[in-house]
């Protein structure tokens, strides 16, 4: 089959390479009918040193399920199902509780060195994993209903976990995809203001259809001027944080209140960061996020997709082939689309 492989920062290829098998009793194998490149595959394609490559791409897809082992109980041959970006069983202390992510069986995790970006895919623990869409796989919802494998359901986690209600004020730091589905899903919530920090027009109107009150295209000390002017000179008591830099963090602590909360959903590029009595002790903040749990949020989140009353696969704004897929990773790097579908 074709897939797409990472050889280093800026080498990223579509080749032939050995089809998918069924590997163990809990395997199911999906022809993938639809898949996306995401904000988080920018960051090997800005750095990964060669020697790390190559490595298979891709964690986000939908597709049909083709064949499944033994003791795979409730997918059929022909069920078209959403992936979530994190392998889980379902069954553990941790899945119990809604972190999939933290997933205590030894085959779950994020996905690695795998084909989400190809023709077809192995799925481990695929009873656990795997989410069985009520639609076909040339359903016009199918863009939004790919978003429930990542960028929505980590929109709604940043939401959610900074303590998004009727009553908060929400900032949102980025308009990348998961920035705007962040204000989303806090409308969703039932936020009272958003307002939203991006630079890119056309991403801060979407986000601004999304629900966003308020867009604040400035950076930095004069970003956080604009936000505390817009809230009476106290901030907001929810920041989501959805870029994953040191600026974008002294950006979160700039605008977020006294008594509230900083949910970071941008994977960290960073280590240290001030956490002491001047940055967050002093005000009361706290810190949220972390990776999604989105296997927990998609039975939750389908319905208001389904019916219609929510549309977050407008951040699509670019349909591919898959041998295009090289060309996607350079015009998301350089900001050119804001997310590629993938039809493989
Ligand atoms: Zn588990």
């Amino acid at each position: 089959m074709r897939a797409t492989l990472m050889y280093g920062a800026g080498d990223v290829r579509v080749e032939q390479v050995p089809d998918p098998v069924i590997e163990r009793p809990t395997d199911a194998l999906v022809r993938i009918t639809a898949s996306c490149v995401c904000g988080s595959d920018l960051w090997p394609y800005a750095s990964m040193k060669p020697e790390g490559g190559p490595t298979l791409m891709g964690h986000e897809f939908i597709g049909v399920v083709e064949d499944a082992g033994p003791e795979v109980t409730t997918l059929a041959r022909g069920d078209l199902v959403v992936a979530p970006f994190a392998v889980s069983d379902g069954t553990c202390v941790f899945c119990r509780e809604g972190l999939h992510t933290s997933c205590a069986d030894p085959q779950a995790g994020f996905w690695t060195n795998a084909s989400g970006q190809a023709e077809a895919i192995r799925v481990p623990l695929a009873d656990g994993t795997l989410v069985k869409l009520p639609v076909e796989a040339d359903s016009a919802l199918v863009p939004s209903l790919l978003t429930l494998a990542d960028v929505f359901g980590t929109g709604h986690h940043a939401a959610l976990t900074g303590g998004v209600s009727p009553r908060t004020r929400v900032t949102v730091i980025g308009d990348g995809a998961v920035g705007l589905l962040a204000v989303l899903a806090a409308r969703r919530l039932g936020a009272e203001r958003i307002i939203l920090m991006g630079r890119h027009k056309a991403r801060t109107d979407l986000g601004r259809e999304f629900g966003a009150t308020d867009v604040v295209s400035a950076r930095g000390e004069e970003g956080i001027e604009a936000v505390r002017e817009l809230t009476g000179g106290h901030g907001t008591h929810v920041v989501v944080e959805a870029v994953g830099t040191m600026p974008a963090y002294r950006q979160a602590l700039g605008v977020v209140r006294p008594g509230g909360v900083i949910s970071r959903v941008g994977i960290p590029q960073y280590e240290d960061a001030p956490i002491g009595f001047g940055s967050l002790f002093l005000r009361n903040i706290r810190l949220a996020g972390g990776p999604a749990p989105v296997r927990a949020y998609i039975e939750e989140l389908m319905p208001d997709i389904l019916n219609g009353s929510i549309e977050p696969g407008k951040v699509f704004d670019t349909t591919i082939g898959l041998d295009a897929v090289p060309v996607a990773y350079q015009d998301m790097a350089a900001r050119k689309s804001l997310k590629v579908l993938v039809k493989p």
